[in-house]
């Protein structure tokens, strides 16, 4: 006779709130065992007992089939002592059981799932047009999460007391509502309003809708925060919203019915599709097909459109046949607005009325921006959808708190082997944005169990996350470090790759801007790194940058700097000259010619902005990297032949890229009226030649044959693929970014990792 056993398994990894218990319960009684399920604060336990084949059998099911949103990370099987004469087949999922000091990964915010969709939209089913339903596959999850284990009454749900009928199927295993944490029904659950109408419900709706369509901006309050909505197609609402915004041509996304939608705007390949469609449902900046389409107001002088797809039911309920613009709740750099209250006082004068709900969020969580690169996604902004999947670090280690850089700020918590990098919070400039830092700190610090025993912060000492990394060390009495800007970049992509440190990289960190060890500003670097440490072994020649962060706001005066060191005559028939306001021109000349109140850099964004204001394109930017972006935008992908950056060696034996002859060969086809889009592409050109040749003289000097491209210059697509074709032609092994984005949304995982390796 068969004689029976027990086993317990232990499983980790995303497996709370995505349906694993229904579906252990229906495999144990498939299998005719016995036993229990709970969730601990570590994961998934499960206790079976039966006869060994069928115990087995149980294990592999689970292990090959687990429900579509887990994400198993270990399995452990063991076997125990069988409970006294327990032959019953009974299976029972138990309370869940907190445990101080454990912690297990929690499933992003996901968007609405199919079977959810047909029942909103099915006038038969008792959640017709219902904004708030949701499943164990889908609906919010991270932003309304207070603390966990992952129940009701640690979510901002706790509140909603469920109806009869929400009850049963929360409480059946076989439902696929089955303990749905943010379970909900028209008759219990959150319901809309409107303001200042007063409307409720299908009303606020209607009242909603009715405003968008007559050119109105309506602020909205979604799954991870507000956006402000108005009709894509609609020139006088764009002008408007960026008027009430002072956003004056940073481009809006958008939000689309459905991928046919999309396609009437741009092009869409394969990849793009895919993850449009995906549950992560991030922005993906898409060509255009024709830039004035929807609205010339949506992207001004950008060929690229970022469209997204309704992620949550209200958004599928307001998308009708036009795009709509969705931008983040806020003035342009504040942290998107959370609550209700918040949003009534902060957006009061940028909205023309509110279409609220009663859901609390926990957190904010912006959208998360992607582009594709050589069919694979590349992230830009990586937060909704994403946050809080951790990155997996090749061993476990110290708990770091890493605080990021300034602009684009994340944050990044380290706990065993994994790195849990937070949303976006936006620029750490004003307190508003420190508050939603220290939010998110305070958010996966409670859910993940991290007490940091380490902080890493940047090396500018006037950041504000430095600054709080300081205090918060001071205050807690822990060791702080701090890592220099673009090895924490080169760090990151190392980092995401799963590189334990043991071998250098070539680290080719072209940025903006970043505080060097020797005070300059640097942004063209070229290290030797591992995580413990860097050897910068070329870098861009110093040019003097006038006036500091005024020069960021305004190309012509890097086209004048740059210029100058290079010996050309500021001929007055150059567009870049003429750009120069006359008052202006004394001051920088002087400034130019005796270095005073000027701070050396290295940055290649700034090459990228002179550039773009030599070229007559771009002289003053409104946001981060526009200049670069437009020079993306007009080259020609076909060109071949580019300039050449003049490489000379420095007495230290660092190597110096002058730019000089890029300009002097660039000044010469704009005088011989050769077209922008081949003097854009020559330019590009001259950049991935120069990222291939300095790594080939890298590697004869260090063996080192691994190069990591990282950087906020990266994100421009073009340079990074013809650099990459050319490193890959010379037999060097490519890192780019696919986890975490290039610019400084992704420094903190760098520091953290980083920070791990410091005795
Ligand atoms: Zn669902
Ligand atoms: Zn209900
Ligand atoms: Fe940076």
């Amino acid at each position: 006779m068969a004689t029976n056993e027990r086993w317990r398994l232990k499983i980790t990894g995303i497996v709370q709130g995505v349906g694993f218990r229904p579906c252990v319960y229906s495999l144990a009684v498939r299998h005719r065992l016995g036993g229990f399920v709970l969730n601990d604060s570590s994961g998934v336990t499960i206790e079976i007992e039966g006869r060994a084949e069928a115990l087995k059998a149980f294990a592999h099911d689970l292990r090959t089939s687990p429900p579509p949103l887990a994400h198993i990370e270990t399995f452990d099987v063991e076997p125990i002592a069988l409970l006294g004469n327990s032959g019953g087949v009974e299976f029972s999922i138990q309370a869940s059981e907190p445990r101080a000091g454990e912690s297990t990964p929690i499933s992003p915010d996901i968007a609405t799932c199919g079977p959810c969709l047909r029942e909103m939209n099915d006038p038969a089913d008792r959640r017709y047009r219902y904004p708030f339903l949701n499943c164990t596959d889908c609906g919010p999850r991270f932003t309304i999460i207070r603390d966990i284990p992952y129940d009701r009454p640690f979510t901002t749900m706790a509140g909603f007391k469920m109806c009869a009928e929400c009850e049963r199927e929360y409480h059946d295993p076989l439902n696929r509502r089955f303990h749905a944490q943010p379970n909900a029904c028209p008759k219990c659950g959150p319901q809309l309003s409107f303001s200042p109408g007063g409307q409720i419900g299908e009303a606020a709706l209607a009242e909603a809708k009715q405003m968008l369509a007559a050119g109105n901006i309506v602020a909205i309050k979604g799954l991870g925060g507000f956006h402000l909505a108005c009709d894509a197609t609609c020139d006088a609402a764009l002008a408007e919203l960026r008027r009430r915004k002072g956003r004056v041509d940073k481009p809006f996304a958008l939000m689309a019915r459905d991928l046919e939608m999309v396609r009437r705007f741009a092009h869409v390949n394969d990849e793009e599709a895919r993850l449009l469609e995906s549950r992560q449902r991030p922005i993906v900046l898409l060509r255009a097909k024709d830039p004035a389409l929807p609205s010339p107001l949506v992207a001004p002088g950008n060929l690229y459109l970022g469209f997204f797809l309704p992620y949550s039911p209200l958004h599928h309920l307001l998308l009708d046949d036009k795009p709509l613009v969705m931008t983040s709740g806020n003035r342009s750099d504040e942290p998107i607005a959370r609550d209700n209250h918040e949003a009534l006082e902060r957006l009061a004068t940028l909205t023309d009325g509110f279409l609220l709900h009663n859901r609390d969020i926990h957190v904010v969580c912006d959208d998360s921006v992607v582009r594709v690169l050589d069919g694979r996604e590349f992230p830009v902004r990586r937060s909704r959808g994403y946050a809080p999947m951790p990155v997996h670090l090749p061993s476990a280690g110290p708990r770091v708190l890493a605080t990021g850089g300034e602009l684009k700020a994340t944050l990044c918590l380290t706990r065993e082997d994994h790195a849990y990098m937070s949303q976006h919070i936006g620029d750490m400039e004003n307190l508003e944005t420190l508050g939603a830092f220290e939010r998110a700190f305070e958010h996966l610090r409670a859910l993940f169990r991290a007490e940091p025993e380490r902080v890493v912060c940047d090396l500018h000492p006037g950041y504000l996350s430095t600054r709080w990394a300081r205090d918060f060390a001071a205050a807690h009495g822990l060791p702080l470090k701090q890592a220099q800007h673009h090895h924490a970049h080169i760090a990151s992509l190392m980092a995401e790759n799963g590189l334990d440190g043991n071998e250098p990289v070539i680290g080719v960190s072209f940025d903006g801007t970043g505080y060097g060890t020797d005070g300059a500003i640097w942004g063209g670097e070229l290290l030797l790194a591992d995580y413990r440490s860097f050897r910068r072994l070329g870098h861009l020649k110093y040019i003097p940058l006038p006036g500091g962060d005024a020069s960021v706001k305004r190309p012509y005066r890097m086209a004048l700097a740059h210029l100058t060191a290079a010996g050309l005559p500021l001929s007055p028939d150059l567009p870049c000259i003429q750009a120069v306001p006359d008052a202006e021109r004394q001051v920088l000349d002087r400034q130019l010619a005796t270095g005073f109140n000027c701070v050396p850099t290295s940055s290649m964004g700034r090459v990228f902005d002179a550039a773009a204001s030599i070229l007559g394109l771009r002289h003053t930017v409104t946001y981060e990297a526009q200049g670069a972006m437009e020079l993306e935008a007009v080259a020609d992908p076909a060109c071949r032949d580019g300039y050449a950056f003049e490489v000379e060696s420095a007495e230290d034996g660092q190597t110096i890229f002058n730019p000089a002859p890029v300009w002097r060969k660039m000044v010469a086809d704009l005088k011989s009226r050769t077209a922008l889009s081949t003097i854009a592409a020559r330019f590009h050109r001259a950049v991935a030649a120069l990222i291939v040749a300095s790594c080939k003289s890298a590697r004869e000097q260090t063996g080192v044959s691994t190069v990591a491209l990282s950087g906020g210059v990266f994100q421009n697509v073009l340079l990074l693929q013809w650099a990459r074709e050319g490193l890959l032609h010379h037999g060097f092994h490519v890192m780019t970014h696919q986890l975490a984005p290039p610019n400084d949304g992704g420094l903190a995982l760098g520091q953290a990792a980083i920070g791990r390796c410091l005795e």
